[in-house]
């Protein structure tokens, strides 16, 4: 099932009413019916709250939610269809996995309705616990109780619980965040599989951008309550909508500085290096870290830059270059001839170079 925000928006007022903040500022946009969405962006953007307000926990303070054709926004969250899964799983500790996931179907007057026999209700109960305890892998783990299990089974347990009532949206709220390392990495990928498996359109909140560049279809990148930009994870990340974005997206971080064109070409270190159709004037440049290619001095379009720092970690040496007074962090092949204190001239991969203007909206270079 679609879901679509119509201009949402959101402020909270302080208790005197004299401060607003707008958490989520005129939102619209579309998730496709079994689309896997990131919601991601620095602690405070608006995440939680737009994940509020899809459960009908929050009421927008003007703007419309739509499931389907079916206009949600007055909705209370019970009557959304909606499984919600948060951060601390939120299980009963006293019941076993079993009756967790099998306790909001026995608690649903829909579900008691559609059922009206106790004998069969109890046989349906049954099969929709063995069937998801399937999907989410959990099926030996029924007996146990919540604290016998590890973190990232008690999430299994959470997404099962949430997935058992069919919900027509799957909305998660920052739920490997109590996850070790390794088991972050696993667990997303199940959520990915879950998800995939039973087709749930699903809105995922996290602040971790690698999480959300590995399992979704498209990433909603946000700040102070405002869209920066929507689209396929990769495409985000090549084509970056604004500084914001670029600097969000990428570890280690892309490199910004400060760029002048004079006469067709981009100045970097004083040298007319990379030619340029642009007209002269202030712009700011982002290079990705992995975009340098060491050269010869004196290369077409090269530039040439003080070593400032060099480690060598494993494959990959990193090396910081002074590029028009910015320090730039670039990771380049570690067999390479570089020295610390010295000069080393490099081109540049143009599908890691970006170009903004001074206000930091993304200028197409290439
Ligand atoms: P985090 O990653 O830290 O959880 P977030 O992106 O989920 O952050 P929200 O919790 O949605 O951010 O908060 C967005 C903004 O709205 C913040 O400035 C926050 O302080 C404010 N806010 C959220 N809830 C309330 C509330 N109940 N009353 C007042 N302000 C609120």
């Amino acid at each position: 099932m679609d879901i679509r925000l119509e201009n949402l928006t959101k402020t909270f007022s302080n208790k005197d009413k004299t401060h607003e903040t707008i958490a989520v500022n005129d939102f619209s946009f579309t998730i496709k019916s079994g689309h896997l969405v990131g919601l991601l962006g620095p602690s405070g953007c608006g995440k939680s709250t737009t994940l509020f307000l899809l459960a009908g926990l929050l009421t927008p303070t003007s703007g419309k939610i739509f499931f389907g054709d079916e206009d949600v926004t007055a909705l209370p969250p019970e009557k959304r269809g909606i499984g919600l899964v948060f951060q601390n799983y939120a299980l009963y500790p006293h019941m076993t996995v079993y009756d967790n996931i099998a306790f909001p179907l026995r608690n649903s007057k829909s579900f008691k309705e559609e059922h009206k026999d106790a004998k069969e209700r109890k046989m349906e109960i049954d099969k929709i616990v063995q069937e998801t305890a399937r999907i989410v892998a959990i099926e030996e783990l029924l007996d146990r109780k919540p604290a016998q299990l590890s973190g990232g089974q008690q999430q299994r347990v959470a997404i099962a619980r949430a997935i058992a009532k069919k919900p027509k949206v799957l909305l998660l709220d920052e739920p490997l965040s109590n996850l070790d390392a390794r088991l972050r990495i696993q667990t997303r990928e199940e959520i990915r599989r879950i998800q995939k498996a039973t087709g749930i359109t699903t809105v995922f909140v996290t602040h971790d951008q690698e999480e959300a560049m590995s399992i979704t279809d498209e990433i909603i990148i946000m700040k102070s309550g405002v869209i920066q930009q929507i689209n396929e994870p990769q495409e985000t990340y090549i084509h970056p909508a604004n500084v914001f974005v670029a600097q969000f997206l990428g570890n280690p971080p892309i490199n910004m500085f400060p760029v002048k064109v004079e006469g067709g070409h981009f100045v970097l270190n004083d040298k007319r290096a990379i030619r340029t159709v642009l007209p002269d004037g202030d712009y700011q440049m982002g290079i990705r870290p992995e975009s340098f290619n060491l050269c010869e001095a004196g290369t077409d379009e090269s530039v040439d830059a003080e070593v400032v720092f060099k480690a060598t970690i494993g494959r990959d040496s990193q090396v910081r270059f002074n590029i028009n007074g910015k320090l730039c962090e670039a990771l380049i092949e570690s067999d390479r001839q570089v020295a610390e204190g010295g000069m080393a001239s490099f081109t540049l991969k143009r599908s890691g170079v970006h170009l903004f203007d001074t206000a930091g909206e993304r200028i197409e270079l290439w």
